[in-house]
């Protein structure tokens, strides 16, 4: 029996039998509704997983449809955890047939960012070459749409590391001042201005920032069926993290997919059964989550800058699936004369790599629709989200430019010192 039928009988076998089959779960899945090619969380989730043996080919191939945003897992009345069903039989049906060159190149994110760095004015270029895109489509399938990020030419990391050896700090009195941050492979290669922007957030509540060493949330290679490789992922940071948990250091980052996949996805997708894991689970927060803590502990200093502004805001669905509200709009709300307000929108349609794929990116762009149409409607400049791949498919559609919220907060605060790059909305808005 391999390791993924091993758990699947451990996590999903008594949660598909919760399932009274009211649908509720296929009228709200973004893509049902789109493509005749996947008939819906139902019947590929808690249907299919009573005819799946363990251990046995999966004998559904529509489930490679299913992007894994959670929407199904969130609306299920009874608990069925569908989302996590789905992800189990595609890891299931990879570990049958193997992974696709595509897939595998798209599981390994963190990899080519760090190995690009160098060549990145280079690669920025080609990427941007019709006849490029074109190719990649063609040769390993993925979309000549799909909104590729733009490297950065240096990395997070390395930025911090400078910052350390030219600003030694004091250590400080106790653990209750330390924090963590978690910045993502996007954040180290792609966008390194959101994680600084989240160091000075940090270090103006008066937080001790410790950056451990850390790898790739694991979420890539988790929604592309490769577990093996997820499970790596997940175990490297769960031994990077794991000390800090023993000390109640909070671990916060600003990518809320790495943040819920660490939260949530290492127990109950990948089936860590690990008090480890529980630990670094249990202390680990989305950014805007852990600044909406502090402000219930009256502990969020809210002397801000008024941002005279109205600006929409998407949350991501692995955020929404973890039922923590919407905490940047609880943060943001405190900001004087900033008016966030939510779009009316499930899914952006990206979920990660799935809009990536060419055979998947129109799909993706007809989930992203109703988000276009409210941007254009609002005539919006700028778009707030949480989460990097969302951004990207935002802007893809519609052009605004997208921010963190994070951005929004170091903007109020008034943190634009010179170790800081100054954050986008103080130059765009
Ligand atoms: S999984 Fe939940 S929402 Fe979907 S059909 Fe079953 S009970 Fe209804
Ligand atoms: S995870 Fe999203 S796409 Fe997949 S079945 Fe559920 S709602 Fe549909």
């Amino acid at each position: 029996m391999t390791d993924n039928a091993q758990h699947l009988i451990d996590l999903t076998a008594f949660t598909a039998d919760h399932c009274l089959k009211c649908n509720i779960c296929t009228a709200a899945c973004p893509v049902a509704s789109i493509t005749p090619l996947f008939p819906g969380p139902k019947t590929v989730g808690p249907q299919a997983q009573r005819m799946r043996l363990p251990g046995a080919p999966s004998p559904d191939h529509s489930i490679d449809y299913c992007s894994g945003c959670g929407i199904c897992t969130l609306v299920c009345p009874h608990g069925v955890r569908v989302m996590e069903i789905n992800t189990q039989a595609k890891a299931q049906m990879t570990a049958t047939h193997g992974i696709s060159l595509r897939n595998w190149f798209l599981s390994r994110n963190e990899r080519w960012g760090r190995l690009g760095t160098p060549f990145a004015p280079l690669i920025n270029f080609g990427l941007r070459l019709w006849l490029a895109r074109w190719f990649a489509e063609k040769a390993v399938k993925i979309s000549a749409r799909a909104p590729l990020p733009r490297w950065a030419g240096y990395t997070f990391r390395g930025w911090w590391k400078k910052q350390v050896r030219q600003h030694p700090r004091p250590a400080p009195a106790s653990d209750a001042q330390r924090v963590v941050y978690f910045h993502g492979c996007s954040t180290n290669t792609y966008e390194p201005h959101i994680g600084k922007l989240a160091v000075a957030v940090l270090e103006h509540l008066g937080l001790y920032v410790e950056i451990p060493p850390q790898t790739c949330c694991g979420l890539p290679a988790q929604s592309n069926g490769d577990f093996k490789a997820a499970r790596r992922y997940a175990r490297k940071n769960i031994a990077f993290l794991v000390d800090y948990a023993r000390r109640g250091i909070p671990i916060v980052g600003t990518s809320a997919s790495c943040m819920t996949a660490i939260k949530g996805d290492y127990q109950h997708v990948l089936g860590l059964d690990d008090p480890d894991a529980q630990l670094v689970a249990e202390h680990t927060y989305d950014f805007m989550e852990f600044l909406a803590k502090l402000h219930r502990e009256g502990k969020l200093p809210t002397d801000f800058h008024p941002i005279e502004r109205e600006l929409p805001y998407h949350a991501p669905c692995q955020l929404k699936a973890h039922g923590m509200g919407r905490p940047a709009l609880d943060v943001l709300d405190l900001i004087p004369g900033l008016r966030c307000w939510e779009i009316d929108a499930d899914c952006c349609g990206i979920a990660g790599t799935y809009g990536f794929k060419a055979e998947k990116r129109a799909i993706a762009e007809t989930v992203g629709k109703p988000i276009a149409e409210q941007v254009e409607a609002a005539s919006a400049e700028v778009v707030v989200c949480d989460t990097e791949t969302c951004r990207w498919q935002i802007t893809s559609l519609t052009n605004a430019t997208t921010i963190h919220p994070v951005e929004l907060v170091a903007q109020a605060y008034g943190l634009t010192v010179d170790r800081y790059t100054p954050p986008v909305t103080a130059r765009q808005m």
